[in-house]
Order: structure tokens, then sequence, then C-alpha cells
């Protein structure tokens, strides 16, 4: 969402006369778009924030500093006082759309000015957004959350949930497709409690048919899904139609139902498990993502072996672990102490991440000798020679191929697999599996 944020920003500024440079010493103008999901994420504003000073100092070279995003959000004019002088406007995370005034209004008054307030942000303005991907197109469907999971600063940073009008987004998707992005991610903090506001009979079923419909969209990815919100219709949707990807992404945050309810998931482990039962039965070849928070307050080693046999027992293809560290203003923040020693985390994460590459490995080995169907994204970073691509599953496939492929959707034979990749080479055979 904060990729597709910057993708606005970056229009919205071209819109303005802007033009894009990588260089920080060329630019007239920088934004720093900020997490605030972890505390390590926020730090790194204000390194970058001291970056930009240095360069200042050294090079007599001052832009206009814009902070936008969540951190924007969150601290707003306490990011001047720590470090004053440096940023010139601080844009809330529904004010995006003001940044060029602002930025205008900055350099006009040579004065700081901060805009949070909550603006319409669930509209945005078709062909403006300046997209990074040539071929994926990230559409935001819902804006903001009211799930208020005890941990979460999202609430608070992005606001209420809002529902974008599903003529707006088809309309995006459709502009995309012209533009020859093969691949729609349909982005929401929970897209499966997607409910249009323009058509009371469209879910995100409905969405989801809705998007398959339009030509020249060739695969549909989202992210990401509730647990509590999946649906036998919505897991019936996505086995119909077969430009949705056999990815879901699932987020499960602990695999103790002790811990889950001190996070207010509202659901046990034993529900999660079950749902992943029904998953399994309706789409056999889907691949289980998730993201998982160690050492949560209260966390024992008891559920954490309940994080480690839950994990063991759904093998998921890829997760994302994180150390918790407690987000102002959230619930956990204000009412559980952080009272797992930060050694215990250390030592339960590198367990919990030694057994999933142990898991992904496992699964991408079960691959090799397999035909998959891969769209070919970008050359690889690791070598001139090869391409990459992802299957439906979401698996990052290496290939040897000239960078005409780019852009097509490939069978490839796979050679060889390692934990967060394989390698294959193309062929003329159809895929066997996944899709
Ligand atoms: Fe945060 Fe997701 Fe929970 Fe919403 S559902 S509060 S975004 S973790």
């Amino acid at each position: 969402m904060n990729v597709h944020d910057s993708e606005r920003m970056a229009g919205l500024l071209e819109q303005a006369g802007y033009e894009p440079t990588d260089q920080a010493g060329d630019a007239d103008v920088v934004v720093i778009n900020t997490c605030s999901v972890r505390e390590r994420a926020e730090d790194k504003l204000y390194t970058r924030l001291g970056e930009l000073r240095q360069l200042a100092a050294e090079q007599g070279h001052d832009p206009i500093v814009a902070v936008a995003g969540c951190v924007a959000q969150q601290e707003g004019e306490a990011i001047l006082k720590r470090s004053p002088g440096v940023a010139d406007v601080i844009v809330g995370t529904q004010a995006i759309r003001r940044l060029p005034m602002l930025v205008a209004q900055a350099a006009a008054e040579r004065r700081a000015v901060v805009d949070l307030d909550p603006y319409d942000d669930v509209t945005f303005p078709l062909g403006v957004t300046r997209r990074a991907d040539p071929l994926k197109a990230y559409v935001t469907i819902i804006e903001g959350c009211n799930e208020f999971c005890s941990f979460c600063v999202v609430p608070y940073t992005r606001g209420n949930e809002r529902m974008r009008p599903l003529a707006d987004i088809l309309a995006e998707v459709r502009d995309a497709a012209g533009t020859g992005h093969r691949e729609v991610q349909l982005l929401g903090q929970i897209v499966n409690h997607y409910a249009a506001p323009d058509d009371p009979s469209c879910d995100f079923s409905g969405l989801l048919e809705a998007v398959h419909a339009i030509d020249g969209v060739e695969r549909i990815r989202f992210a990401s899904p509730h647990p509590r919100h999946v649906s036998p219709r919505f897991l019936r949707t996505m086995a119909r139609l077969p430009k949705v990807c056999r990815h879901l992404h699932l987020p499960v945050q602990s695999g103790s139902t002790r811990v889950l309810e001190a996070m207010r998931r509202r659901y046990t482990r034993d529900g999660y498990l079950d749902l992943i039962a029904q998953i399994r039965a309706t789409l056999p070849d889907v691949a289980l993502s998730t993201d998982m928070i160690i050492g949560f307050p209260g966390e024992s080693e008891a559920d954490f072996e309940d994080t480690m046999t839950l994990t063991a027992a759904v093998r998921y293809h890829s997760m994302f672990s994180f150390k918790y560290s407690p987000r102002p203003r959230t619930l956990a923040e204000q009412r559980l102490a952080d009272d797992v020693p930060e050694e215990d985390k250390t030592r339960r994460i590198v367990a919990l991440q030694a057994l999933q590459r142990d898991i992904q490995s496992g699964l991408n080995e079960a691959l090799v000798g397999r035909t998959v169907d891969v769209l070919v994204d970008a050359a690889s970073r690791r070598r001139d020679t090869e391409l990459s691509g992802r299957t439906s599953t979401n698996v990052v496939v290496n290939l040897p191929g000239p960078a005409g492929w780019i852009g097509r959707t490939l069978p490839v034979r796979v050679e060889r697999a390692g934990p967060h990749s394989v390698w294959g080479r193309r062929t003329e055979s159809g895929a066997q599996a996944p899709r």
C-alpha cells in the first residue's frame, strides 16, 4: 500500500511539472514515504532526514523535503521538532492528493507546512498514478481498517475502513490493462471485507468476478484477506476464476489461542486450522503465506511452541516474521507490558525462521522436474543473462533467456530449487503444476 502511495505521489508531482531523479543531490523535492508498522521502519525516517541534512551541509543543496505516510500521520509536528530545519512538508496518509500544493506553499512561504486532515482518499484521479512496474498494477479497493488488533497502528494512522466505489476500481483496472499491465493486485487492509458502496450486491467475490471479466488482465492477486472474513463463497469464487492466482496470504500472527485473544484477532488456533483445511479442500493447489509476530506480550515458551507446531502443520510457502515492538496508541502498547526479553524474542524468531526455511526448501524441491507457467517480469538481480518471474503460486523462478521474454507467460521446467526461489529453463510443453 505504501509503494502504491509512492506511485500516486510521483504521478501528482509529475503532473505539477516535476520529473523523477534518482539522486537526492539533484532533487528540488524529496519525498520520504514512511511506514510505522514496526519501530525499526519508523527509525529509518530519522536516519534519512539526517542524511539529507548532511547533504545540505556538504553540498549546499537544500531541496524541499516532504514526509508522507504513517509516521507523518502519527508524529505530525513532532518530526519538525526532532529533526529541526530538514523537513518542510508533513503530509498525512489521507492528504497525499494535496502534496503538490503543500510543496508549493512551503517553497513560497519558506516555512514548514503540516496537513494531517482526513480528506476523501478513496477516490483518486484516473491516469495520474506513475506506476513503477510496467506489468503489475496496484489498485486500492479499501482504505483504513476497523479491526483494531491490539498490536497494530494501522487504524490510527490510516483511519476507519472506507470502501472505494466499484465503478472507480473497474475504471482503474481497465486503464491499467490498457497500458499493458497484465497483473492486477487489489489492495486493502482486509480485502475480503469489501462491499461496494455503489452496488449493494457486490462483495469481494463479486469484485473478483468483475475484474476477471476485463480483457487484458491475465493475473489477479490481492493483499491481504483476514482469516475471519474468508467465506466458502469467496473460496469457491477463487477456485472458479482461472485468472485469480493460486496464492493466499492469510496472516495468522500467532499459533497460540491465548496470544491470539490478547492480540484481538477474533479467531482461535483450531478455527484457523479448520479454515486451512477448508481452503485446501476447495483449492488444493493453493500456496499459503502468512505474517507472524514473535514475542507478543505474555508469549510463553508453550505459546511459542504452538506457533512452531502450527507453522509445521500448515507448511506455508512463505512467511514474514517480526519481533514484536510496541506501537504508539495501540491497546497492546497502553495495556500490556512488553515483557518477553529481547534474547528470547531473538532465539524464538531464529528457530521459527529456520523451520520456515526448511519448509520452503521442501516445497520448492517438490517442483523440480515439473513444468510451471511463469510470468517473466524482470531481469534477474543475480546475473545479466538471467530473467526472473513468478508462478501463479508466487514462487520466484529464475531462468536464462533474452530480455524480450519479459512480459510473457512461459512454461518453464524446474531444474533446481533453493529456499527462496527455483531455477529452470523454458520448455515447449505445457505447465503441469502449479499453474
Ligand atoms: Fe492492523 Fe490488519 Fe488488524 Fe487491521 S486487520 S488492525 S490492518 S493487523
